[in-house]
Order: structure tokens, then sequence, then C-alpha cells
């Protein structure tokens, strides 16, 4: 391989680069083929209503289960698969078992579980996205009010493709969120120019409440701002008490963190909704 051969006697290429290209191509042919040998698993981590503890949503994160490496988790070939395109069959796939997670839910007797799914640059992009979004929503029956698409900043390319985008999805009846607010470059004209239904609070500030004056300062504005255009807020990545109650005392409605619950597969949930389940509420 590149080190063994290349280190010495090639000083115009760094074996680096050539382990790292060699890497990102295994990546690639492994996807490939664990998307075709049904080796992607959803798993689903509660949206927690911060008042009352009660999950009201799951929010459905793609891992991939590989033979050797175990569970890898997305951060790990989320990027590769958005570079190569396989991100469009994975977002299908992720999105049609999201849905049918779902309707599974509602036949066990829990009609309101609300489904977040993350959507990449990619399928933003694609012009199919409205149509297979119709598809996963026909092919299961649930109501579009149920679901709702994760859409980051960065994913937002262009705002006048994205509105009409935006647009033609609302039209179906899904709701939008703007996750990991704040990361980007252009979130207050998002704000302005999108039809969004909610903002996802990112970790990052969650991270250093109450204590941390940057982050308080920077969630107080983002909660002050939802709060004046009418938009739901979720905050991410709780993982302390405190932060529990202070994001609750500013009157942030959901949450999700591990705090309450990891990510995990569908069953576990299912024994946590059987069991009427409510988790830590957040004080005033
Ligand atoms: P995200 O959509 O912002 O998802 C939240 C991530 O934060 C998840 O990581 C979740 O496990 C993690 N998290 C939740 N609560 C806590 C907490 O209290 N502390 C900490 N430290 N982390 C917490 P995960 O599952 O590894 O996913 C990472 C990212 O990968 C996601 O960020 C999302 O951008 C992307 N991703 C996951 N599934 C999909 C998918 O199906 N499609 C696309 N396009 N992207 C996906
Ligand atoms: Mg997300
Ligand atoms: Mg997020
Ligand atoms: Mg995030």
């Amino acid at each position: 391989d590149a080190k063994t051969h290349g280190r010495n006697r090639f000083a115009f290429y760094s074996p680096d680069m050539a382990e790292r290209a060699h890497e990102r191509m295994a990546m690639e042919q492994g996807l490939m083929q664990a998307i075709q040998q049904q080796a992607l698993r959803l798993h689903y981590q509660p949206v927690v209503a911060l008042e009352s503890g009660r999950m009201i949503g799951m929010e459905a994160l793609v891992r991939w289960q590989h033979p050797e490496l175990g569970l890898v988790p997305p951060a790990r070939f989320i990027p590769v698969a958005e570079e190569s395109g396989l991100i469009e069959p994975i977002g299908e796939w992720v999105l049609q078992e999201a849905c049918r997670q779902t309707r599974r839910w509602q036949d066990e007797g829990y009609p309101h579980i609300r489904m977040a799914v993350n959507v990449s640059v990619r399928q933003m992009m694609n012009d199919h996205l409205v149509e297979r979004v119709a598809q996963a929503l026909a092919e299961t029956g649930i109501d579009p009010q149920c679901l709702e698409l994760e859409i980051t900043e960065t994913a937002i390319q262009s705002i006048e493709h994205s509105r009409e985008r935006l647009r033609q999805l609302k039209g179906l009846g899904v709701m939008i969120a703007i996750d990991d607010f704040g990361t980007g470059f252009s979130s207050l004209s998002l704000l302005k120019h999108l039809p969004i239904d909610r903002i996802k609070i990112d970790r990052s500030f969650v991270t250093g409440l109450p204590s941390d004056g940057n982050d308080v300062a920077i969630t107080h504005a983002i909660v002050a701002l939802a709060h004046s255009l009418h938009l739901e807020l979720t905050a991410e990545g709780i993982e302390s008490t405190d932060q529990l109650n202070h994001l609750h005392q500013l009157g942030v409605g959901e949450g999700q963190g591990y705090l309450f619950r990891r990510p995990e597969p569908a069953d576990a949930l299912t024994e946590l909704l059987r069991g009427g389940h409510r988790f830590q509420a957040g004080r005033q």
C-alpha cells in the first residue's frame, strides 16, 4: 500500500493523501454494499415536552451496522455519502423507514408521535424530493403533520431555490425545522425568507448553559427571535438538569438530549411508550 511503497521513493505525492483516497473508496464501496444488503439502521431519540416531561416526538438518526467496525455513527459516513451521491438512496431509505416506524407506533396506539427526519444538501437540491416525501406519506398513510423535515443552514444553498422547495413541501402539510440553528452564516435571513415552523437550538449553545455568558446571551436571543416570529423551539443536546431548567424558564417548549435518552432502536422506545414513561420535567 501507499505507506510501504510510497514513503521514500515518491516524493511527489503524500502517502497520507493516497491512504485517505483509498480509505474513501473503501468507504464508498462499503456504503454501497450496506445499502444493498440493508445494513443501515435507524435509531430514534425522543423529543421531550419540557413542561410535562412527555415524549412528543422522535428524531430518526441513521447508523451503519458494519460487519467489522460495529455500529458506525453518521458523522463517519454521511460526508462521504454526500460527496459520492450515495446520500440519495440512503436519504430515501431513511425517509421511508422513519415513516413506516411512525405508522407502527400509530398502530400501537400512539397517533401523535412526531417524526423528525434529517434532510441533506443533495436531497434539498433534488427535484424529486417533494415527490418522494409525498410517496412516503401515501404509502404509510401517516398524517403529514406528524412528519418534520430537519434542514441545516448549510443545506440551504440558495434562498430562492429553497423557498420554492420548502413551499412545495409545506403544500404537502409536513413541518419544517431548521437544524443546528445559529451555526451557519445566514440564520437571520433564512428566518425572514423561508416558510419554517421550528428552530432547533444547536447543542454548541446549550452546552455552556447556564454558566457561559456568551451561550446564555445567544440562547436568549434565539428564543426571543423564535417567540416573536411565532416559531416552535427545540433545544438539542440537553445533558444536565441545570440546562433543562434554564431552557424551560426561558420558554423553550421541547428538548432532546442524553439527560433524557440517547438515540436507540425503536423497540426500546416502544417499551417506554407502553409504560407511559415521563421524563424529567423542567422547573420554574
Ligand atoms: P443532528 O441532526 O443535529 O442530530 C443530533 C446529534 O446529536 C445526534 O448525533 C445525537 O445522537 C446527538 N446528541 C443528541 N443528544 C445529545 C447530547 O445530549 N449530547 C451529545 N453530545 N450529543 C447528543 P448522531 O446520531 O451521531 O448524528 C449526527 C449528525 O448526523 C446529525 O446531527 C445529522 O446532521 C446527521 N445525520 C444523522 N442521521 C441522518 C440522516 O438520516 N440523514 C442525514 N442527511 N443526516 C443525518
Ligand atoms: Mg437533526
Ligand atoms: Mg441538530
Ligand atoms: Mg446538531
